[in-house]
């Protein structure tokens, strides 16, 4: 086992593309690491590089406190995990598990011990003598995963290995994926492009964004305390509401629109002379009751889409969106402008309602 290190690591590719700008990062030993970010950020090639399929530009890379810059990716003492995990079609489960151990030349009954301890991990020792063909998506991907565990590296590496898999397996596949990586207690990088995957999964998520390292914090820390407007919007799902405000202080007070809302001393001495700010509150932040110490918008309900549990209230408000960065209308996945409120509880609002929406300053 071993911990994971990157120190100033740049990745030029030919042509002269940076893909990868100054990246440190630091995954601990047994720790899960998901890197997350949008398409092209930069994920792949990172993963790549800690496997050594990619030659590290600048920079350094050490597995095991060791340096592995130039070390031959056999050497590497990891397992990859792929999105396109193709089994051998002709071989049975058993046989796809425990080739790589047979090429290694391994007595035949510790390979027969180690296929059969990573399909009990897997709970997949009732389909062993089948074929992969007469296996369902998420079989398929237990066994993929069998290949990389019987190998038993000193580290994992996942590439989107659940986005074939529909969304309901996928859902249990990343408990599952989850909770064997705390079992085998292996230093693992996983990358995905869901937010929620990686909220889930991570004991600590890094966020990058054009080849940049944005933030790498715990999921908690993350959502609570993100450190600029992409990543604030970037987790969560709908994102987070951000509406340009002006700081008032002869009344201590925030300006949003024409709309005035007081703010708590608290509140008022993390601006320090700043007048413009970007006011964020998350969908689910908002609430109907005007409870003690809550602040309220007047907004207009335009349009109320009903989930059992919760509903999310698409509204209109006379102040100006901001967006994040990166982001635009299109790329938000609610309807309304990225104006959302998710409402828990009964509640009879309906479409051209006007209402208070409360919160709570933080
Ligand atoms: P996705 O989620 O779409 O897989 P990613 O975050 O994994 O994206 P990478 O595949 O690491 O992104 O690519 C990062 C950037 O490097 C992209 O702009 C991509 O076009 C570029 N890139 C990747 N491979 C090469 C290559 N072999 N040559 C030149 N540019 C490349």
């Amino acid at each position: 086992m071993a911990s994971i290190t990157l120190e100033q690591v740049n990745k030029m590719y030919p042509g002269g593309y940076h893909a990868i700008k100054d990246l440190n990062l630091d995954i601990a030993d047994g720790e899960l690491m998901v890197l997350v970010g949008p398409s092209g950020c930069g994920k792949t090639t990172t993963l790549r590089m800690v496997a050594g399929l990619e030659e590290i530009t600048s920079g350094t890379l050490r597995i095991g406190g060791k340096v592995v810059n130039a070390l031959e990716p056999k050497d590497r003492d990891i397992a990859m995990v792929f999105q396109n995990y193709a089994l051998y079609p002709h071989m049975t489960v058993a046989e796809n598990i425990g080739f790589a151990l047979r090429l290694q030349n391994l007595p035949k009954p510790t390979i027969a011990q180690r296929i059969h301890d990573a399909s009990d991990i897997l709970g997949i020792t009732d389909i062993l003598t089948k074929k992969p063909r007469q296996l369902s998506g998420g079989q398929r991907q237990r066994v993929a995963m069998g290949r990389a565990i019987v190998r038993e590296p000193s580290i994992f590496l996942m590439d989107e290995p659940l986005s074939n898999l529909d969304a309901k397996l996928r859902v249990k596949m990343r408990a599952e994926v989850k909770l064997i990586q705390k079992r085998l207690g292996v230093a693992t990088i996983y990358v995905t492009h869901d937010q929620m995957e990686a909220m889930t999964l991570g004991d600590r998520v890094a966020v990058l964004r054009n080849g940049e390292l944005l933030q790498c914090t715990t999921p908690h820390e993350l959502y609570f305390n993100p450190v600029n407007t992409f990543v604030a919007t970037f987790i969560g799902s709908p994102a987070m509401n951000l509406f340009e405000a002006v700081i008032d202080y002869s009344s201590a007070s925030l300006l949003v629109g024409s709309q005035k809302i007081e703010l708590s001393n608290d509140t008022m001495k993390r601006f320090s002379g700043a007048t413009r700010v970007t006011l964020g509150i998350r969908p689910e932040h908002f609430f109907l009751e005007d409870l003690p110490n809550s602040s309220g918008l007047v907004v207009d309900v335009k349009l109320i889409e009903e989930l059992g549990y919760e509903r999310l209230v698409h509204f209109d408000i006379d102040a100006k969106r901001v967006w994040g960065e990166g982001e635009s209308e299109e790329s938000l996945d609610d309807i309304y402008g990225g104006r959302t409120a998710r409402i828990v509880g009964d509640t009879d609002l309906k479409p051209d309602d006007k209402v208070t929406l409360h919160f709570k300053q933080s």
